[in-house]
């Protein structure tokens, strides 16, 4: 049997895309990693209704709604193969299964690439974050620390202003001109020139001269690239930015391969659990469109 849909992907872009498709009565077979973007993190923020929950209830709670509808086929794993055109696509997954769909969704996020601070990567989500709203109110107006990675860190100085006293560690990524320097000097946003060596304890930077700088919290910018490389060896076209890579769709969320959609992170330039969800909303139900205007002869449905 052919799926309406296969999603590739079952976390809020992916279970939000199917629950609009399942709601149309589809057929549609999600399969999963589990393995979100935001599993460093114990506690989901600025999602409305959701707002400070924990992180895996709030996954678990999504899960349990589309649960509820029958035409629904979940399956624990990878995809690590995806072949086909419209109304014939065949995903592959790490059991070695085949499976048939018309349609195909990927909502498979990101990786982050962090800057290479020994000390970092261990306390992403914890100590070590990139977005404030998702982060800084909680850490309650204390020492933030901005580690940079180029000139846009200054605009994330600039941001974090507001959550708390800012230092930027210039950490040889970012040379600051004059007017950028009078700048931070106005904004009380202080600046430290000598490079990091470290990141230890909750948030504490060690610098090349020995001191110890203790924070709330740090704050990076980082690069973001497609988590799966299954959408590109399909032959869907990619944005062309180098840090921030993602999966260039149509207005409807169609890829530049007919019949494969894709929505949440992977599909976004800019990223949060409830674009990601409005996303996977938007790219369900267009996909239950094309499943509708499609020539009856075309599907099984
Ligand atoms: C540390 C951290 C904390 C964050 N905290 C917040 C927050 O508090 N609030 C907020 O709004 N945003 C937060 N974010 C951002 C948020 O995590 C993302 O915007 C959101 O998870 C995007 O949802 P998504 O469904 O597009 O992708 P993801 O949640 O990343 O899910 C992608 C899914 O696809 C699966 N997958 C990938 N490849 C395959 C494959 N080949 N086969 C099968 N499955 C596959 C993965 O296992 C995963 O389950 C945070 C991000 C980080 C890094």
């Amino acid at each position: 049997m052919a799926y309406d849909t296969i999603i590739i992907g079952g976390s809020h872009a992916g279970m939000s895309a199917a629950l609009q498709l399942l709601r149309a009565r589809r057929q549609v077979l999600v399969i999963d990693a589990g393995a979100p973007r935001n599993r460093f993190s114990d506690r989901a923020h600025s999602v409305l209704g959701a707002d400070g929950m924990d992180r895996a209830t709030l996954m678990a709670e999504s899960r349990r709604q589309i649960e509820r509808y029958p035409t629904l086929t979940w399956v624990e794993g990878s995809a690590v193969d995806v072949q086909g055109v419209l109304d014939d696509f065949r995903v592959t997954t790490d059991d070695c299964a085949t499976h048939r769909g018309r349609r195909l969704l990927f909502a498979t996020g990101v990786v982050d690439s962090l800057p290479d601070v020994e000390g970092l990567a261990e306390r992403w989500g914890t100590g070590v974050f990139h977005c404030p709203y998702c982060h800084a109110y909680e850490l309650d107006q204390g020492e933030l620390a901005v580690l940079a990675i180029g000139a846009r860190s200054l605009e994330q100085a600039r941001l974090l202003n507001d959550w708390g006293r800012v230092t930027l560690l210039t950490n040889q990524a970012l040379t600051i001109d004059r007017a950028s320097r009078q700048e931070m000097e106005d904004r009380r946003i202080a600046i430290e020139e000598t490079p990091v060596v470290r990141v230890t304890d909750q948030a504490t930077v060690e610098l090349t001269d020995g001191r110890r700088l203790a924070f709330a919290g740090i704050f990076t910018s980082c690069g973001t690239a497609p988590a799966s490389p299954l959408a590109r060896q399909l032959g869907c076209q990619l944005s062309e930015l180098p840090t921030e890579q993602y999966v260039v769709t149509t207005d409807c969320k169609e890829t530049t391969v007919k019949g494969a959609y894709a929505c949440g992170d992977t599909a976004l330039a800019h990223h949060s659990i409830t674009l990601a969800l409005a996303d996977g909303a938007f790219a369900g139900s267009q996909i239950h469109h094309s499943l509708v205007e499609a020539p009856l002869s075309a599907g099984t449905h």
